[in-house]
C-alpha cells in the first residue's frame, strides 16, 4: 500500500471525475490521500471530501504562500474552526515561494507565523512549501518554530538544505521533480536521506511525472515517485511503500492500517 502524502484533489481540476479518480487510485494500491487546503474554500472542501472517504482521504487546512495577501484574522479563526473537524491531520500548506512571488515577502512570512502559532496551539503538525526561499524558512523556523514539527512538502534542494531541515525535526516528501531526467542531486539526496523521515506525494494536479508530463497528476501516480527513490535507495519498491506509508502514519498520527475498503 502507498499513500500520497500530498494531492490537492479537492480543487477545480478535478471536478468533472474527482470520485474516479480517487478510485483509480485506490485501485492502483494508493490507499491513503492527504488533501491540504491552499486557501479557506479549499481547506473547507478538502475537509468535506475526508468525511466522504473516513481512514482514506485525510485533510489539511491552510493558506499558502500565493495567497498569503488573503490571510486576515478571520483566515485565522476560520482555519482554526476548520482545524477541529474529523479526518484534519495537519496544517497547510502554508510556507514561502519567492519564485513565484505571488504574496509580497513579508505577507508571506506573517502568514506563515500565524499558521505556525496554530500549530502549537492546536499540536498538529505542519506542511511546509518552501521555493527559493530557504534561508528565511530556516531562520524563521529556528526563531519562532520551536516546538513545531512537520514536512518539507516537494523538497527540492540539495544535502545542506535537507540536513537543515531534517534538523530542526522535518520530514522531506518526494514528488514528481525526483523523476525528472536533470534533477541527479535530488537523487542523491533522496538516496542518502534517513529512511524514517522520507515521504511520498503527488501534488496533484502539478508536477506530473514523465511519461505523462503536460497532463494533470493524480494520486495513483505516486507508483512513479515511488519506483524512482527505491531505484535511488537501492531498495524494493515494497520497502519505500512500507517505510512512507509508517512515516506518513507516525507524522499525522494516522491510524495503523487503512479502513478495509467496501
Ligand atoms: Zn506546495
Ligand atoms: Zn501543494
Amino acid at each position: 500500500m502507498l499513500m500520497d502524502s500530498h494531492a490537492h484533489v479537492q480543487t477545480r481540476q478535478f471536478d468533472k471525475d474527482r470520485d474516479a479518480v480517487i478510485q483509480a487510485a485506490f485501485d492502483a494500491g494508493v490507499a491513503r490521500i492527504l488533501v491540504p487546503g491552499i486557501e479557506v474554500e479549499t481547506s473547507r472542501s478538502a475537509v468535506e471530501l475526508a468525511a466522504c472517504y473516513p481512514g482514506r482521504i485525510f485533510a489539511a487546512v491552510g493558506v499558502h504562500p500565493h495567497d498569503a495577501t488573503e490571510f486576515t484574522p478571520d483566515t485565522l479563526t476560520d482555519l482554526r474552526k476548520l482545524a477541529k473537524e474529523p479526518g484534519v491531520v495537519a496544517i497547510g500548506e502554508t510556507g514561502l515561494d519567492y519564485y513565484r512571488n505571488l504574496s509580497p515577502h513579508e505577507t508571506q512570512r506573517a502568514s506563515l507565523m500565524a499558521q505556525i502559532d496554530l500549530t502549537r496551539e492546536l499540536d498538529l503538525p505542519i506542511i511546509l512549501h518552501n521555493r527559493e526561499s530557504h534561508a528565511d524558512m530556516i531562520a524563521l523556523l529556528k526563531e519562532h518554530g520551536a516546538g513545531v514539527h512537520g514536512v518539507f512538502h516537494c523538497f527540492i534542494g540539495d544535502q545542506a538544505m535537507a540536513r537543515d531541515a531534517l534538523d530542526l525535526g522535518f520530514y522531506l516528501s518526494f514528488a514528481g521533480p525526483l523523476t525528472y531526467p536533470a534533477n541527479e542531486t535530488l537523487r542523491e539526496v533522496a538516496a542518502w536521506a534517513p529512511e524514517d523521515r522520507i515521504l511520498i506525494e503527488t501534488d496533484s494536479p502539478y508536477l506530473t511525472p514523465p511519461p505523462h508530463r503536460g497532463k494533470r497528476n493524480e494520486p495513483k501516480l505516486v507508483a512513479l515517485v515511488a519506483q524512482k527513490l527505491a531505484e535511488a535507495r537501492n531498495v524494493s519498491l515494497e520497502r519505500i511503500a512500507e517505510v512512507t506509508t509508517q512515516n506518513a502514519a507516525t507524522l499525522f498520527r494516522l491510524p495503523a492500517a487503512p479502513a478495509p475498503e467496501e
